[in-house]
């Protein structure tokens, strides 16, 4: 089947891959450089972690993506870090640390003093309760990202950076050429409603801010004393990762974000950074006043349910929808590449009745996974 892959992010690159090897014959588009600088994908680090609440699904696709991560010499398995300001009697870190110790993860509880002789940079006392998950860590998102794209070449993908797509039609119509195709996958991340507009009322998108911080003493920021973490997750939205190669701590929010349209320039909601610093001197005061390296507007795709969108067209079918990360997608790349492969096939899998066609919702408040 001559199947075209409109965007080379984690989902359209994962996609072509799995085709290919397939044996189908592949094209994958992206108006390029590859991995693109505006893409979600393309970042330092993305978090790879198993907690998810009382979410079984995911706890149980992450279980087998962690497997596979781990012969990946970009993901780095150095726990993770959950942290609550009150005792954890309910909410996203109560649920996943129950689902986990039920599953047979051997997660280690912590109070105030054992975070503060293990994690020394956190604030003594400022997070009384929370648990560390040995299983997880992170990758270097844009250089795997690189490598799946590296990898879809080898296996035959023809590779068309320097092209964007503006019409889908049995083919698609890019700026200089027209491409017919058995199959289209639409992979377009925060673009995918701009291609797909009956998706609008479906795939929401928001800007989420990032910072890296150039901590004083570095040290203090390096694994095993400091991990990546989430602080209140589901109530604060802020987490983060131990020290980059590059010398940076990433920081970022996963909150409701603000709305924007994804050609729009990337400018920083107005108090970003005064918003981050208020979170980082109380909890890090070895980050208090560090420097900002630099700082960055990611976009979200976010479903109103969460999950993602791997799904047959209902009524086009010769398109397939790759998208809806929601803030979360990443992690799961080891499994994309099948979960859109056989929805181009059309095989039903296990992960069909999340990630299929829903109908779009006429308000859209997202429901965020962690
Ligand atoms: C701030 C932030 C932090 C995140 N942290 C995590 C995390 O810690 N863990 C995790 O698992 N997930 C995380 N995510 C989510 C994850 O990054 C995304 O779910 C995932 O990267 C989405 O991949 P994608 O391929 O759908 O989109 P993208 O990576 O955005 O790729 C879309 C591609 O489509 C191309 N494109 C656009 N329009 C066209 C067109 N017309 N023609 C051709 N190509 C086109 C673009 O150039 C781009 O390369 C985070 C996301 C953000 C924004």
């Amino acid at each position: 089947m001559d199947v075209i892959v409109v965007g080379a992010g984690i989902f359209g690159a994962a996609g072509a891959l799995a085709l290919a090897q397939r044996g189908h014959t592949v094209t994958l588009i992206d108006p390029g450089p590859i991995p693109h600088p505006l893409a979600a994908s393309t970042d330092l680090s993305k978090l790879v972690r198993l907690d998810y609440g009382a979410d079984a699904f995911y706890v149980e696709v992450m279980e087998r993506a962690l497997a596979r991560w781990r012969s990946d010499p970009l993901f780095h398995e150095t726990g993770v870090l959950f942290l609550t300001r009150a005792a954890m009697e309910g909410g996203f870190e109560r649920d996943s640390f129950e689902l986990l110790t039920a599953r047979g993860h051997a997660l280690e509880r912590l109070d105030a003093d054992e975070i503060a002789r293990r994690f020394p940079a956190w604030a003594p006392g400022a997070y009384l309760d929370g648990y560390y998950n040995p299983e997880g860590g992170w990758a270097e998102s844009g250089r795997v990202l690189a490598a799946y794209v590296e990898r879809a070449r080898e296996a035959g993908v023809d590779v068309r950076a320097g092209e964007r797509v503006v019409d889908i039609a049995r083919g698609v119509r890019t700026e200089r050429d027209f491409l017919p195709a058995h199959t289209v996958v639409v992979a377009a991340g925060a673009w995918t409603p701009a291609l797909v507009p009956e998706l609008r009322g479906a795939l929401r998108v928001v800007g989420q801010p990032v910072f890296h911080l150039v901590p004083p003493a570095p040290r203090a920021f390096t694994p095993p004393d400091f991990v990546p973490w989430s602080a209140d997750i589901a109530r604060t939205g802020w987490y983060g990762f131990a020290l980059h190669p590059s010398g940076v701590v990433k920081i970022a929010n996963h909150g409701p974000g603000t709305v924007i349209d994804p050609d729009a320039p990337r400018a920083l909601p107005e108090g970003a950074e005064a918003r981050v610093r208020a979170f980082v001197e109380p909890a890090l005061p070895a980050l208090a006043g560090a420097p900002l390296a630099g700082t960055r507007l990611c976009l979200y795709t976010d479903s109103a349910d969460g999950d993602l969108w791997i799904t047959r067209h209902p009524s086009r079918e010769d398109l397939v929808i790759a998208s809806g990360g929601s803030g979360h997608g990443f992690k799961l790349a080891p499994l994309l590449g099948d979960w859109i492969a056989n929805a181009v096939e059309g095989v039903t899998d296990e992960a069909t009745p999340r990630f299929g066609w829903r109908t779009p919702r006429s308000r859209l408040e997202p429901a965020r996974h962690g």
